[in-house]
């Protein structure tokens, strides 16, 4: 029970706004009289994780002025300090004598998940009561995955926890008096300047982003999602404030369902053919939108469940296959985006300019890292992470694993470069964008430029090997190799029931109609096993139809 007379203390983390903030809301609730301030530590082994980036720092700083702000308008100030938290909480209790501390659970990185540990022993050992409490649809203590779909929609359907006026004065004046750091640019934290033209950050931006989209843009999200020419303006562009906590998981769920409605009402009233495509389209596309949010917190359940996963493959049967054959030439040019392939490398170097990439041109390039170059996701996840503004360890570790193989119960989805070029920048223009030495490359050899004859090399001013790189593998005959490689061990007995053991730990349980999804087992490691069982019928799992998570379902890699 908390102290009334002492102030109550919310620790901001990924959390940066006051829509729909339980921790916030639960902590004014139960100020009983005292006050409420916020903290938030710029905590140096945070700052330091490889996957930092000036970029991460400037949208931090971006939400974090805004939201001072409105705290302040809500009669909560917001306390920044510099240090490792454990010591700065101590150090804030002995300055306030808070008895009570709420944040919100945070599925994060190594490092945090250790920080959080380290909190919750220190909370315990100095009798300080400390809440944790969820905000997105991923379930702390999971005993196992049945059940969740439905843990997960009724969160996103329950009421927002708007946070009231805090009119508590116990502790108010000691509150006041509280040194504060201020909200502190890259360069005060020691990081370089923050190049990257991305999105801006704070929960206005967030909230003008989501009305865009769903009044909008999204309109052309089915369909537009897969070209890096449509699928900026095509896709929510929601991810950085959710990485961020700059807006819920819930306010987008609920909003979405809102335009779901809308459009549906509308359909029935409509009998114009062109009004009625209209809205067909934008009901295609608030499902799709909506399958992918389900899918934010069902990546994020893998990491939670098992967080060893951001280090290790999630099949050990798969452990010994890239670990010992790095490569450290092939890592530098990928990372330049100078493997020869041409989308590829533009794909590389437009995100580390802008900070954001489609989900198949993610897919593409750590699919070329991972098979065509054959290097371990590992350090090819951290280079992402780094420029990737919106990074989410649950859903990238994740992803990273699936589109290398390694999870043992999805299927090897290799995605060819050149086809995916063709298809997705029949032009070049995208490539000619990012990849400036070949903007005067003919059509016609855009994709694959190491075949252009050498004279037409000499007029387009690109002479492959010197303006432009040869690939560097033969992709083809990479992924023969690759395929080799990965069969063998997925296909040894252990492997097998190794992957059991995951896809009951972490597989999804539905498929695309809403039925049960199939064994993802059987489904990746052949037809031997008994049939599996129908589905109860009346299965609560069944409510939505999601669409399984495996990825994008558009056209083949
Ligand atoms: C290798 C790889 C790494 C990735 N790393 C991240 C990451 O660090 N952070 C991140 O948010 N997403 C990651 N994704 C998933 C996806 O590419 C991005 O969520 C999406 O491109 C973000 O753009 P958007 O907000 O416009 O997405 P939209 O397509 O508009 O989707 C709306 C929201 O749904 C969620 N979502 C969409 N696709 C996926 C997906 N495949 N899996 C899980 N959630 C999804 C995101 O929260 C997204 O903001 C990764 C995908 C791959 C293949």
């Amino acid at each position: 029970m908390a102290d009334t007379a002492a102030p109550v203390c919310v620790w901001l983390k990924r959390d940066l706004r006051v829509g729909d903030h339980p921790a916030l809301a639960e902590a004014v609730a139960r100020s009983r009289g005292g006050s409420v301030f916020a903290v938030f530590f710029y905590e140096p082994e945070v700052l330091d994780q490889p996957e930092r980036d000036a970029s991460h720092a400037a949208f931090e700083r971006e939400c974090l002025v805004e939201l001072e702000a409105a705290l302040g308008r809500l009669g909560i100030r917001l306390i920044t300090r510099r240090g490792e938290a454990v010591a700065m909480l101590e150090q804030l209790r002995r300055e306030t004598g808070f008895r009570l501390l709420v944040a919100h659970e945070e599925t994060g990185t190594g490092v945090t998940y250790a920080r959080d540990r380290r909190v919750r022993r220190w909370a315990r050992e100095a009798g300080i009561e400390f809440l944790e409490l969820p905000q997105t649809g991923v379930v702390r203590r999971l005993g196992s995955r049945n059940g969740w779909n439905r843990l997960w929609e009724e969160r996103m359907e329950a009421k927002r926890a708007d946070v009231p006026q805090c009119t508590g004065r116990g502790g108010l004046a000691t509150v006041a008096r509280l040194a504060t750091a201020g909200i502190l640019d890259g360069r005060a934290l020691g990081l370089p300047d923050d190049t990257k033209d991305r999105q801006p950050g704070g929960e206005r931006a967030a909230h003008d982003v989501l009305d865009d989209f769903l009044s909008r843009r999204g309109r052309h999200y089915s369909g537009g999602i897969s070209s890096p020419l449509s699928a900026p303006s095509s896709c929510s562009r929601l991810s950085p404030y959710l990485a961020f906590g700059a807006i819920s998981m819930r306010t987008i769920w609920q909003a979405s369902e809102a335009r779901r409605r809308e459009v549906q009402a509308s359909l029935v009233e409509t009998s114009g053919p062109r009004d009625r495509a209209a809205l067909q389209a934008w009901q295609r596309s608030l499902k799709g939108v909506q399958s992918r949010l389900h899918w934010h917190c069902h990546f994020m359940q893998k990491l939670e469940d098992e967080p060893a996963i951001e280090f290790h493959n999630m099949l050990r049967a798969a452990d010994g296959l890239r670990e010992t054959e790095v490569c450290p030439e092939r890592l530098a040019a990928w990372q330049a985006g100078r493997t020869g392939y041409p989308l590829v490398d533009a794909c590389l170097r437009s995100v580390v300019a802008t900070g954001w990439l489609t989900f198949r041109m993610r897919a593409l390039v750590v699919s070329f890292a991972s098979y065509s170059l054959w290097l371990h996701w590992r350090p090819t996840g951290l280079f992402l992470a780094r420029h990737f503004l919106d990074f989410e360890p649950g859903i990238h570790w994740s992803q990273l694993q699936m589109q290398s193989g390694t999870t043992g119960i999805n299927t090897l989805r290799i995605y060819n470069p050149t086809k995916q070029a063709i298809e997705q920048d029949p032009g070049g223009v995208f490539i000619r964008r990012w990849v400036p030495e070949l903007a005067g490359v003919p059509k016609a050899y855009v994709h694959m430029p190491w075949t252009m004859p050498a004279d037409v090399q000499g007029r387009a001013g690109c002479v492959i090997g010197r303006d432009y790189p040869a690939p560097l593998v033969d992709h083809a005959a990479a992924v023969r190799e690759a395929k080799k490689r990965l069969a063998i061990v997925r296909h040894a007995p252990e492997a097998r029931s190794e992957a059991r053991g995951v896809a009951v730990r972490h597989g999804s349980r539905r498929d695309r109609r809403g039925a049960m999804q199939q064994d993802p087992v059987r489904r990746t490691l052949g037809r031997d096993l008994p049939p599996p069982k129908p589905p109860p019928a009346a299965d609560p799992q069944r409510r939505f139809p999601f669409a399984t998570p495996d990825g994008d379902v558009e056209s083949s890699p």
